[in-house]
């Protein structure tokens, strides 16, 4: 498979977040979101071999523990990553895949806690979610929200209503979006949506979401690769 990088870091996101973990992120993506901030996974990478990746896994955390499937869309590469993901659970690694959303989900081994974006108006990838995947979602999964403004926000907002989602999922992230271009100072100032705010409307409206902030942001200079 094709792989961008694969380090060791603490999880910066989702209900994992400020566990150790190792990333294996794949290249490529069919999207092209306003506020990525993993272009660089676009292109270029390496070739390797399903058991180079394990080995990798293997050398950065000896005696299992997290590993995030990432890219990227991970689920581009679906016949050669379910494999992954499959092996990497019979090493008794707990295994998190992160994806966008746009891809069928249904393959997905059981065991694998899928972390799943729903884009939201403002993303650059509006109405790309493969509404079949909320029949794969499982009660460990977690739906993930990136929002801009306000108009994100009631998105998100009436699309957990309509699909009846609280409690279906582990948590529902309501995450303010970073700007792409941030660095040098560590802190929320570079949200494009002030996580105040936010907090705000969920409290106002009696959202059943979990505000997210990105905290591998707040750790490192927001530039940082590999972290
Ligand atoms: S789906 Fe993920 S990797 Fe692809 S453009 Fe959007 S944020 Fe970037």
């Amino acid at each position: 498979m094709q792989i961008s990088e694969i380090y060791k870091s603490l999880q910066g996101e989702s209900t994992y977040a400020g566990l150790a973990c190792v990333f294996v992120r794949l290249t490529a993506c069919n999207l092209r979101c306003s506020w990525c901030d993993s272009e660089f996974s676009f292109y270029g990478g390496k070739k390797m071999p399903l058991q180079e990746v394990l080995g990798e896994v293997a050398r950065l955390s000896p005696s299992g523990g997290l590993v995030e499937i990432t890219g990227g869309e991970p689920m581009l590469q679906e016949r050669e990553v379910i494999p992954l993901m499959e092996q990497l659970l019979d090493a008794d690694y707990q295994v998190l895949l992160e994806t966008s959303g746009e891809r069928v989900l249904s393959r997905v081994p059981k065991q694998v806690i899928k972390i799943v974006d729903v884009k939201c108006p403002h993303s650059g990838a509006a109405d790309t979610f493969a509404i079949e995947n909320l029949k794969a979602l499982q009660r460990h999964d977690e739906l993930k929200f990136v929002l801009t403004d306000r108009t994100d926000y009631e998105f998100a907002r009436d699309f957990v209503a309509e699909h009846e989602l609280a409690g279906r999922v582990h948590a529902i992230l309501f995450s303010p979006a970073f700007e792409k271009a941030a660095s040098g100072t560590r802190d929320t100032s570079h949200c494009q949506l002030d996580p105040q705010q936010l907090a705000e409307w969920i409290l106002e409206d009696n959202v059943p979401a979990r505000l997210s902030l990105q905290i591998h942001k707040l750790i490192w200079d927001p530039a940082a690769k590999g972290v």
